[in-house]
């Protein structure tokens, strides 16, 4: 007889986990404030962006901040302050958004893809060395799902060969590599406060750094090129409006009192997970370095693996999943040079700079192949950052449906 969900059986759960984002009164007593202030926007230091840029960079440990428009933004402006730009080549990871590479794109450099470590997630710095050539000018890690990158690595790497780090740390507000946050971990890091993230006000970015030079010229290029303590209308860089508004920050404010116990809340839930999900068979658990000293869980990885599953494939593993009244998914379903906008190769529109003159030889991303990012893409099992708020009983039923559908795999043959 039938047991599974899937099959129209009982589910494990029907109660939902967590929804977010996660509000209260903290939001609404500062979004008031600025509403009734009249001053929605302030030249680019409002009081609460002033306020927030100090707290959201201490609480990273890193010196300085520059909240700005969204996380492809913060990227965009980090890559214009470290000096990237046409011709430079900047390794980044096949497995993150897409924004990642683009924002290379957008300053007119190269992206060039290495490979991730297919036990973490993370690129992986043997394959960042094997892709550096003379035209490299910087390596953009991701720390996914939270994991820092093997930032001493990377930093060597970077000292070596004198390439700039821009960390993509819009998956990592509340990470540390050895006690020290991330984003200032390199020259610099861009994080985001977009819908899903663990931190949002719908739209929103920033970017950290111990730089004082480099912050100022992030900030002129997010504020149309303004000096620093300079007449409004004089423009020393070619910038761009990509400020925030203090309505956001408004709401950031108040995400940011509860950071931290969520960020704690979210790693207990993932070590209890782990802890039960690394005896079961075909399941693989990411693995943990020690020099990791907080991580945050933008989202919770594992690694299904197929043959060990009897061949179910692991869409059907995710479906029946589903069907138990657990939320998880597939994750990124392709490498970035997959898309569409890497293989394009002469026809639609033209776009700068893999079809201009500027690189002196040929971008070709239908040769790239990067193994391990290929494989994870059809792997991953991914539970996103809220279901990790739930209660410990909760947690203990996505364990309980793994189990369930594992004593009952000949029901998905
Ligand atoms: C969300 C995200 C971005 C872009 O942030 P936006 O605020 O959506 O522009 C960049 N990189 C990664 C890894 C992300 O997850």
């Amino acid at each position: 007889m039938a047991k599974l969900a899937v099959n129209g059986k009982e589910p494990i759960r029907k109660k939902a986990f967590p929804s977010w984002p996660i509000f209260g009164k903290e939001e609404r007593k500062n979004l008031l404030e600025v509403f009734e202030s009249g001053k929605w926007y302030y030249f680019g230091h409002g009081e609460k962006q002033i306020e927030f840029e100090e707290r959201f960079s201490s609480f990273q440990d890193a010196q300085y901040g520059i909240a700005c428009a969204n996380g492809t933004a913060a990227l965009e402006a980090s890559l214009i302050g470290c000096g990237i730009g046409a011709g430079d080549e900047v390794i980044v990871p096949p497995y993150t958004f897409v924004a990642t590479a683009t924002a290379v794109l957008k300053v007119n450099a190269i992206p060039i893809f290495a490979d991730i470590n297919i036990k973490t997630a993370n690129i992986d710095p043997e394959d960042v060395k094997r892709k550096i050539t003379p035209q490299t000018k910087a390596i953009i890690p991701v720390h996914f799902g939270g994991l820092p990158c093997d930032m001493d690595a990377l930093k060597d790497i970077a000292k070596e060969y004198n390439l700039k780090i821009i960390e993509d740390a819009c998956h990592s507000w509340g990470s540390k590599w050895k006690g020290k946050g991330t984003g200032a971990l390199g020259d610099c890091g861009a994080f985001s406060f977009q819908m899903s993230k663990n931190i949002t006000s719908g739209e929103g970015g920033i970017i950290l750094t111990d730089n004082e030079d480099l912050a100022d010229t992030i900030r002129s290029y997010t504020n149309c090129g303004r000096g620093k303590n300079k007449p409004w209308y004089e423009h020393y860089i070619l910038g761009t409006n990509l400020r925030i508004t203090e309505l956001q920050v408004a709401i950031l404010l108040g995400q940011l009192t509860r950071l931290e116990a969520q960020t704690l809340k979210r790693e207990e839930n993932a070590s209890y997970l782990n802890g039960k999900l690394k005896d079961i068979p075909g399941i693989r658990i990411t693995k943990k370095d020690s020099r990791v000293t907080r991580r945050s869980y933008h989202l919770y990885i594992v690694r299904y693996i197929k043959e060990e599953w009897e061949g179910i494939s692991r869409d059907e593993f995710i479906k029946a999943l589903n069907k138990e009244g657990i939320p998880v998914s597939g994750g990124y379903p392709h490498p970035l040079y997959k898309n569409p906008l890497f293989l394009r190769k002469g026809e639609g529109p033209r776009y700068c700079p893999i079809s201009c003159p500027y690189y002196g030889k040929e971008v070709d991303y239908t040769k790239v192949s990067c193994p391990n990012t290929e494989r994870i893409c059809k792997e991953a099992v991914c539970i996103p950052h809220p279901v990790l708020l739930a209660e410990k009983e909760d947690i203990k039923d996505i364990v309980r449906a793994i189990i369930k559908i594992r004593e009952n795999l000949k029901e998905l043959k």
